[in-house]
């Protein structure tokens, strides 16, 4: 979960584009799988109860358990991402997302700005 390491290897800039890729993979995934669960519960409403009905219900919970999940990743990645990015630009310098990664722990790192080399901290 800690991202330093992605940061470290790839650069902030493109560690950014795929946690915006990967986490709106999330939200589509979410959706469709919550128009899943509408879906197999509207056709739930018209099914007298019994075996088959049973297993649409478990289905469509199965499915909506699924977007819920989904849903969950798209905002702990976005906010995350978007949390880095706010303290991504160079304080001395004003140059957004180029840095490289100086050192790091589990709950802060830091990085160094390309341009300039002045150090910050990132929590
Ligand atoms: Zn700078």
């Amino acid at each position: 979960m800690n991202p330093a390491g992605s940061i470290g290897k790839l650069g902030f800039r493109r560690w950014y584009e795929r946690q915006l890729y990967a986490s709106h993979a999330w939200l589509v995934a979410c959706l469709v799988s919550g128009f899943g669960m509408f879906a197999l519960l509207e056709d739930l409403a018209g099914r007298a109860f019994g075996a088959q009905a049973a297993i649409v219900l478990m289905v469509a919970f199965a499915a909506g358990a699924i977007a819920w999940y989904a849903l969950a990743r798209y905002l702990r990645m976005l906010l995350r991402a978007q949390h880095l990015a706010e303290r991504s630009t160079c304080e001395a310098c004003g140059t957004y997302g180029l840095y490289r990664l100086v050192g790091a722990t589990p709950r802060f790192m830091i990085v160094s700005c390309r341009k300039c080399a002045h150090e910050w901290r990132i929590d």
